[in-house]
């Protein structure tokens, strides 16, 4: 099969589809793998690599998507992007189309067979595709939790670890899930004095269970969230409920009840933040402040660490690429429901439930 990986054209994402790595299994198993020329750079991947692994780089996006028949990205693909995919070809990204029609009505006019990393499932009832994104946002957090707590940016001025004879910094993290618990790890790592609280008791004797040395865990009531708030240097907000937006855990008014200059980092921003007072910012201007209380809330964490992020994101992906590009779609997703799972879009039907009655459109 012929695999392209356009470059992003998605403002500030430095991310790629296809590693060099992946490129390489690609060409391995008989496929011809088309990178646009630089679409790696900003993972800090040149063309030379995408040709040592056996690629071939094309100067124009425009020609990756004339020439493949598998588009591989990482963002949803933009208007100019919509226009140029075709019935019969394939798209595996991510899509995200329940709060996006317009991006939904090109995709089925293109009539493409869309496949969203996002709806890909896996035997334990998680998002194996989503997964890496929230691991990477999730022990990035702690780390621009520090960075708002130092004095410059008006936090506390309090480090996470504390030194000898110096109290660490306390921490609370809200939603003990993926991100969740990453954060916690990280922060732990750091020295900071920990404490998890999540609404699942499964979830809290896991944590118990796995991390109860390292830091601590409870039961998120109303109660026990605002007893710790009141004393945390920094927050972190990391809840889901799917299909939802996010819950309000902590009001306006009660940001008078936290220590002056405590640092919020509300990673669940991007299902609309888990504080009344939180909206999104960006790399370029991530930190604001109300009533003395920073607020962190950049909406696509994982850009800021791109590298990486590929990297996450190549690991997971390449074994259903492999699939798809061996077997054709239909063979793939016959043999594996959770590929299946993944499908959004075939021939101008949607294919996925839940984006129908997001958009009220038939399935
Ligand atoms: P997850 O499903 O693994 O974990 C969410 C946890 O929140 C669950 O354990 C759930 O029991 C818990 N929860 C639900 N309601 C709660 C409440 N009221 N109080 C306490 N806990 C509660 O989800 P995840 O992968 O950890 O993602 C968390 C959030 O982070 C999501 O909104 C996700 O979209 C977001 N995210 C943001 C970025 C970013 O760049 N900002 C990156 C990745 C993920």
């Amino acid at each position: 099969m012929k695999i392209g990986c356009p470059k992003e054209i998605k403002p500030q994402e430095f991310r790629v589809g296809i590693t060099p790595n992946a490129a390489r299994e690609a060409v391995a198993h008989g496929h011809d793998v088309l990178i646009e020329t630089n679409a790696g750079v900003g993972s800090g991947f040149a063309d030379a690599d995408y040709i040592a692994a056996g690629a071939k780089i094309i100067a124009t996006a425009e020609e990756v998507f004339a020439k493949a028949e598998m588009i591989v990205k990482v963002k949803e693909p933009q208007a100019i992007e919509r226009a140029r995919l075709r019935k019969g070809q394939l798209l595996f990204t991510y899509l995200h189309l329940a709060p996006d029609p317009e991006q939904t009505a090109d995709l089925l006019k293109s009539g493409v067979t869309a496949i969203a990393y996002e709806t890909v499932t896996d035997d334990r009832g998680g998002l194996p595709l989503l997964a890496p994104m929230s691991e990477v946002a999730g022990r990035l957090a702690p780390q621009v939790g520090a960075w708002t707590l130092q004095k410059a940016n008006g936090g506390r001025g309090v480090l996470l670890g504390g030194v000898p004879g110096v109290a660490p910094a306390k921490v609370l993290v809200l939603g003990g899930g993926v991100v969740g618990t990453h954060a916690a790890k990280v922060a732990a790592g750091m020295g900071a004095d920990v404490t998890v609280l999540d609404r699942s008791i499964p979830r809290l004797r896991y944590l118990d269970d796995v991390f109860g040395g390292s830091f601590k865990n409870g039961f998120a009531s109303a109660g026990a969230t605002m007893e710790l708030a009141r004393h945390a240097d920094l927050i972190i907000g990391a809840v889901l409920v799917p299909g939802a937006a996010a819950p309000k855990l902590i009001s306006r008014a009660q940001l008078k009840e936290l220590k002056p200059g405590a640092a919020l980092v509300d990673v669940a921003i991007d299902q609309g933040g888990c504080f009344e007072t939180s909206h999104a910012t960006t790399h370029q201007d991530p930190i604001y402040e109300v009533d003395g209380i920073l607020h962190y809330c950049v909406a696509n964490m994982p850009g800021a660490v791109a590298r990486t992020s590929t990297l996450a994101l190549g690991n997971a992906t390449m074994p259903f690429m492999l699939a798809l590009a061996d077997k054709g779609w239909r063979l793939a997703c016959a043999e594996d429901k959770h590929l299946l799972a993944g499908l959004n879009t075939h021939a101008g039907h949607l294919t996925y439930a839940a984006v129908g009655a997001a958009l009220g459109l038939p399935v």
